[in-house]
């Protein structure tokens, strides 16, 4: 398999942070720290901020995504976004089954299969959060728990729906919590996920495929991650919210 098949994917994941006024402020300072970046750079910001984040964005190398979707294209789901209202206002990525969701707002392995059919088939690249806790982890469980996670989340995928779809490893006691898994850890479950989607669709498919890390990514530890073979970007929560340190990591993700 080869890295260079694949660019690195660099999200930010703003979760419930930033007005819109001040995601024009953090848009605006970043877009020149990351103007020759040689990844690409997605920055998903909360429902509200869409409209003033594309805005922002324009004529620079930063993409807008949203955090969640509904699968219904409509209907009487209060306080619900759907797949097509994004698509609608030109968001073309999003992020679907973060731990935080699943943990604080009843996404299920099912659901997160749902919104991932609804969003690729408005023309969403999807950004698909599997992972395990660290009970999990200290069971000895976490491949079998990311691989159940994978193989509910693409069910009904096809090969060419697969093109739509990045994967972001993202252990749940790494997340928020300063506490990093290390670079070979992180590059064993990405490979493995890797190998799985080579049993699933192709080796093609799973060469193409970009796998990111997630987990208190910062402007320190980035280098060391994305070196990994098997680590093709970050997700990255806090980081993502100071502009020097996203550049940092971006600039890492260059390389
Ligand atoms: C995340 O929210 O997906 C995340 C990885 O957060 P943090 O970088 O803050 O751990």
């Amino acid at each position: 398999m080869d890295k260079n098949l694949r660019k690195a994917v660099i999200a930010g994941n703003w979760k419930m942070n930033k007005t819109p006024a001040e995601t024009t402020a953090l848009i605006n300072e970043l877009k020149p720290l990351v103007e020759n970046a040689d990844c690409d750079i997605i920055v998903c910001v909360p429902y509200i901020n869409l409209n003033a984040a594309i805005d922002a964005a324009k004529g620079s190398l930063i993409k807008v995504g949203a955090q969640n979707c509904h699968w219904e294209k409509s209907g009487a789901f209060t306080g619900e976004v759907s797949a097509l209202m994004l698509s609608d206002i030109g968001i073309e990525y999003v992020i679907i089954g973060h731990s935080e969701r699943r943990t604080y707002f009843g996404d299920t392995d099912l659901t997160v299969n749902k919104r991932t059919k609804a969003a690729i088939e408005k023309g969403l690249t999807v950004i698909l959060c599997v992972g395990e806790y660290l009970e999990q982890r200290e069971q000895g469980i976490t491949f079998e728990v990311v691989r159940s996670q994978l193989k509910i989340a693409l069910m009904g995928i096809s090969e060419a729906d697969l093109d739509k779809v990045i994967i972001a490893y993202e252990p749940v006691w790494a997340i928020g919590t300063g506490k990093t898994a290390t670079a070979a850890e992180a590059n064993e479950v990405n490979c493995a996920i890797r190998s799985l989607i080579a049993e699933m669709y192709s080796k093609e498919n799973a060469d193409k495929i970009v796998i990111q890390y997630g987990g208190s990514m910062n402007a320190k530890n980035a280098d060391e991650l994305l070196s990994e073979y098997d680590v093709d970007g970050g997700l990255i929560g806090g980081a993502s919210l100071i502009a020097a340190d996203f550049a940092a990591i971006i600039k890492a993700a260059s390389k």
